[in-house]
């Protein structure tokens, strides 16, 4: 996405500040004054606000037409962004051309309905309704993690439904536009580390690998790293047989808030 140089700096100290894995959000805390104190009983028309702000996403700059209000409620990035004294909140209007429209469309659609479309196969060779991957990387450029794990859950379950492998070429888009620690890197990981030890019944050695890990520096180094750490264990492990919060971006110690992603969403009032 592009913002002015200016903005960038402040959306990232400002972001910055928050901790990657967003402690401090009302909903990945036990405090039940966190749910209470978004209710409010102004009519609807009124808690949206008649702001409106303009995203033009990916190259085409498709139009997506927004109440300021809502969309800053709803994600601190845009509030940082549209509170500013930069342009985009002096014009209502902010680019994002790496983007993808389909993504900003699920991205929006959860902001005002306050759930995630479902990812289902549309063909019986498991293609999906959408691409999972693009709407993650836009959820961790945007520091939504509770969703980024909600997410992450629909992908694995996906895959298990299908019995479909994650592919090289996607195992590369996400490493190449997340950051490390990113909790679906792992993921990825785990899937390519049984992918070399597991091939497919008359696969085999797949020479792919070599390039992709030869190319990728961080996917190389985490596959070696994990190599070492699996050493002693035994390659059938499969890394979908794990905790539920084995791919979630919170600690070990915090409570998992992704059931409560819908109940959560009835309690705000947009
Ligand atoms: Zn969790």
């Amino acid at each position: 996405m592009t913002t002015s140089p200016q903005l960038s700096t402040a959306l990232s100290d400002s972001l910055s500040s928050q901790k990657r894995k967003y402690e401090n959000s009302p909903s990945a805390t036990n405090d039940p004054d966190a749910k209470r104190v978004k209710c409010s009983k102004l009519p609807f028309s009124k808690s949206i606000g008649h702001e409106i702000v303009d995203l033009y996403v990916g190259a085409e700059q498709e139009l997506f037409r927004i109440h300021k209000q809502v969309l800053c409620r709803r994600i601190p990035y845009f509030s940082s962004m549209f509170s500013s004294s930069f342009r985009e909140a002096q014009e209502a209007t902010a680019q994002f051309p790496e983007d993808r429209p389909e993504s900003f469309d699920i991205l929006l659609e959860w902001v005002y309905l306050g759930r995630l479309r479902k990812l289902v196969s549309i063909d019986n060779d498991g293609k999906r309704n959408y691409d999972p991957y693009a709407l993650y990387i836009l959820l961790d450029k945007l520091r939504l993690p509770n969703l980024m794990d909600h997410l992450a859950d629909m992908i694995i379950e996906h895959h298990r439904a299908t019995n479909k492998s994650i592919s090289p070429r996607t195992i590369v888009n996400i490493y190449q536009n997340t950051s490390p620690g990113c909790p679906l890197r792992k993921y990825c990981l785990q899937r390519l580390q049984n992918s070399i030890a597991h091939p497919h019944p008359g696969g085999g050695y797949n020479p792919r690998w070599k390039v992709i890990l030869r190319e990728n520096e961080d996917l190389l180094d985490d596959y070696l790293k994990l190599q070492c750490a699996s050493a002693n264990k035994l390659f059938s492990c499969l890394a979908t047989g794990t905790s539920p919060c084995e791919y979630h971006s919170h600690g070990v110690e915090e409570v998992c808030t992704v059931g409560q992603v819908l109940s959560d969403h009835e309690d705000v009032s947009i």
